[in-house]
């Protein structure tokens, strides 16, 4: 027997494990609930630290079959701290050692956070015995959905909306993945996906294995407890799609608690999403604790889900902790990317430069203070979304391959003054040292 199961968030039903994500009892949605008793005693910190730095050191915290043999090292992305950012969201020095980067954009083998979730659910599609995994994807998922069947065997049915970011297209297409674009945004193709699931005996990561895809979330949240030296933060910004991932950090966090591996803490949940789709933040500024389905209109396209499978429960996280949701627009999502690879040498995607200016805007409201244990979750990689930045840069015409061209070229680029690392005559003439 295993210590997890199926079990439906409202009327508590269990399902056993099995290809389904809706209590046919009263239509919510399933989750997977765990044996934490079973589990205390087998599982410490020393024997977590014993193990590989990927996401499986928590095994034990996750859904995975019998038997079950990891293939690939995914997780355990760098904890980062980022003081110059700090200084620049903040507008004061007191908060440089107290604000991190959880980096995803370097998440193997698919350079998101998706590649958790997508771990999991594969693991869970092969012995359910499925031969086709599927998905309904704004892009990062399509990449990781498409990179694991790759490696497992099986064959990937990937549906996209028709917009997507060229470099997300083709990094699915790459792994050898059927692409099917439809002209719709992606709550339409994520209806579709539904249906398809009802005729297709696939395993759609996101439709009928959505439970256990959406646990492989949970290794952020186990992670940025480890990485502080088992201790949770005061504040987790998280950007939001589906909001899923908000969700699962929070379980994390109170899994930790509840098997003593942390000290109870209550951390703050602050969501972030782009204002041109952004039904989970708008719901928390307006104190409604429905959804309000919207049509995206958004350059973070990994983010533009306007009815969020999760959003009811993500609002109840950020209320439930005391914390809070905001948005920012496009020209402010390409302000914080730059902002971000300037001040840290991180290069993220959309959705970091949605983290990253919603914690400034944070900030600046007074919600998250200078001297607060901070994580934003950097959860995507910019060179999957360059194109966002056409533009931004001119292309110099290229000078002559001579050093009287290039002097010609500093002195009409910078004043005198401006001119870095200019060697002394005497220095030159090789008298100095
Ligand atoms: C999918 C995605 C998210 C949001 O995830 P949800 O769990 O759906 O809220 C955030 N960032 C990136 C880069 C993503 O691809
Ligand atoms: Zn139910």
């Amino acid at each position: 027997m295993s210590h997890y199961e199926l079990r439906c968030r409202e009327c508590g039903r269990t399902w056993g494990n099995q290809p389904r994500s809706i209590c046919d009892d009263c239509f919510s949605p399933l989750e997977v609930a765990y044996d934490y008793d079973a589990l205390r005693g087998s599982i410490s910190r020393e024997r977590i630290a014993q193990r590989p730095p990927n996401m499986w050191r928590y095994s034990e915290l996750l859904p995975l079959p019998q038997g079950f043999e990891p293939r690939l090292p995914v997780g355990f992305t760098p904890l980062l701290q980022a003081p110059r950012l700090a200084k620049q969201l903040t507008g004061t020095a007191a908060a440089a050692g107290n604000v991190y980067l959880k980096n995803d954009a370097v998440c193997l083998p698919t350079l998101s956070f998706k590649d958790r979730v997508v771990a999991v659910a594969i693991s869970q599609a092969k012995a359910f015995g499925f031969d086709t995994v599927s998905c309904s994807s704004t892009g990062n998922l399509a990449n990781a959905v498409a990179a694991h069947a790759a490696r497992e065997g099986l064959k990937a049915w990937i549906f996209i909306p028709s917009d997507l970011e060229p470099a997300k297209i083709l990094g699915t297409n790459v792994f050898g993945a059927k692409v099917v674009r439809i002209a719709g945004n992606y709550d339409q193709v994520n209806r579709l996906c539904s249906q398809i699931a009802d005729e297709h005996r696939w395993g759609f990561v996101n439709v009928n294995l959505r439970p256990y895809y959406a646990e492989g979330s949970k290794t952020v949240g186990f992670e940025i407890a480890e990485q502080l030296g088992w201790r949770l933060p005061d504040n987790v910004v998280c950007p939001m799609a589906g909001g899923s991932l908000i969700v699962k950090i929070k379980k994390a966090f109170d899994e930790l608690i509840k098997l003593g591996l942390v000290e109870e803490k209550e951390v703050k949940f602050f969501g972030a999403q782009a204002t041109g789709c952004s039904p989970i933040s708008t719901a928390v500024k307006t104190g409604s604790s429905e959804i309000e389905p919207q049509k995206p209109a958004t350059i973070a396209r990994s983010l533009a889900i306007g009815n969020p499978a999760d959003g009811h429960y993500a609002i109840k996280v950020i209320k439930g902790s005391g914390g809070w949701s905001e948005d920012i627009s496009d020209p402010e999502v390409i302000n914080s990317i730059k902002l971000l690879a300037e001040t840290e040498g991180v290069f993220t995607e959309t959705a970091g430069g949605v983290t990253v200016g919603t914690a400034g805007k944070l900030y600046r409201q007074d919600r998250i203070l200078p001297e607060e244990t901070t994580v934003l979750c950097i959860t995507g990689n910019g060179l999957k979304t360059t194109d966002v930045l056409a533009g931004v840069y001119e292309t110099e015409r290229p000078i002559a391959p001579k050093l009287t061209e290039f002097e010609h070229y500093l002195q009409k680029t910078l004043s005198p003054s401006e001119v870095p690392g200019v060697i002394a005559e005497a220095e030159a003439a090789g008298v100095g040292a």
